[in-house]
């Protein structure tokens, strides 16, 4: 099992990437899984169409293959990154645990330092794996759960590892942000910034050759163009057809927010934030993207959406 993870900031489209990557019959992936501390557990959906999700089959079998392996696992206390079980359930442990502050951290110890001291946090991410190889035709492992520590950590054990790096223009990031919370603009703006640099980084960190830059606004446009372009850059094989056809939902196993974003009808109204973004936040982006050099090549594409 080869090992891609998403990197996204949140509401850019990562569920919508997950479900049609996972589409593929190769690839096998939950989107963002780890979050039932922060939901109620009955009220979660698989996209196969199990709820609550931990009714889901697939699911079921994963659980009872790594138990027989040894390792106690459970979706429900299932955790992206490493925490000591009797935390599993304290929210603020499972935020402070997931904190992407804690990867200089661990960047500045050597692997055989980290397998020390996270024995019980790769033997499950093993087994995990072993699961999931043994569960169906799977090659690929698609990680939709965007937390960079967990990235960080996995790269020790499954040295190939590779990103897709999603981005949304952050225009239309801070627009669907404060349609939800009320939060500072610079804050918003800011963490966008952050996250993203932090995820560009791993071009470096392990290669261009395994990075991958999308963004969702092209996924929109012309998902299969994008699609065969992330299936290439994993090593999978294309496939024929239209995303229409690909898309055989109870295959597919991913949560994430309920998302709205159904591919080839984001793009049909002019963006709404071109309307609603004060003066003074426009400008403000506009000065953060201009600072920003690895953005420039992108930018103006992201930029041009215009009503059809
Ligand atoms: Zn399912």
């Amino acid at each position: 099992m080869k090992n891609v993870a998403l990197l996204s900031s949140s509401y850019s489209g990562s569920t919508l990437l997950s479900m049609l990557v996972c589409s593929h019959p190769n690839v096998i992936g939950f989107g963002d899984t780890y979050n039932y501390q922060f939901l109620h557990p009955d009220d979660t959906r698989c996209t196969c169409g199990a709820r609550p999700s931990r009714t889901c089959p697939v699911r079921i079998e994963i659980e009872n293959k790594m138990r027989t392996s040894g390792a106690d696992f459970n979706w429900i206390t299932s955790n992206p990154t490493p925490i000591f079980d009797v935390l599993r359930t304290n929210r603020s442990a499972v935020i402070l645990s997931r904190k992407a502050a804690w990867v200089p951290v661990f960047r500045a110890l050597p692997d055989s330092a980290r397998l020390r001291l996270l024995s019980d946090y790769y033997h499950e991410n093993k087994s995990f794996m072993a699961a999931l190889a043994k569960t169906g035709d799977y090659s690929h492992y698609f990680d939709g759960c965007k937390t960079l520590l967990r990235l960080e950590l996995l790269r020790t054990i499954f040295p190939e590892t590779k990103v897709v790096h999603l981005i949304k223009n952050p225009n239309a990031y801070l627009h669907s942000f404060l349609k939800r919370k009320k939060r500072r603009d610079h804050g918003i703006v800011n963490g966008w910034f952050r996250y993203n640099a932090s995820a560009h980084d791993y071009r470096e960190i392990l290669g261009p050759e395994n990075y991958l830059l999308v963004t969702f606004e092209e996924l929109t446009k012309k998902p299969e163009q994008l699609l065969q372009e992330i299936y290439r850059f994993m090593g999978l094989p294309e496939r024929e057809g239209s995303v229409e056809q690909w898309m055989d939902m109870a295959k597919i196993h991913v949560i994430g927010s309920e998302t709205k974003n159904v591919f080839r009808q984001v793009d049909e109204k002019a963006p709404k934030w071109k309307t609603d973004l004060n003066a003074g936040q426009l400008a403000y982006i506009k000065k953060r993207v201009a600072e920003t050099r690895w953005l420039h090549p992108i930018f103006p594409d992201m930029d041009a959406i215009q009503p059809h």
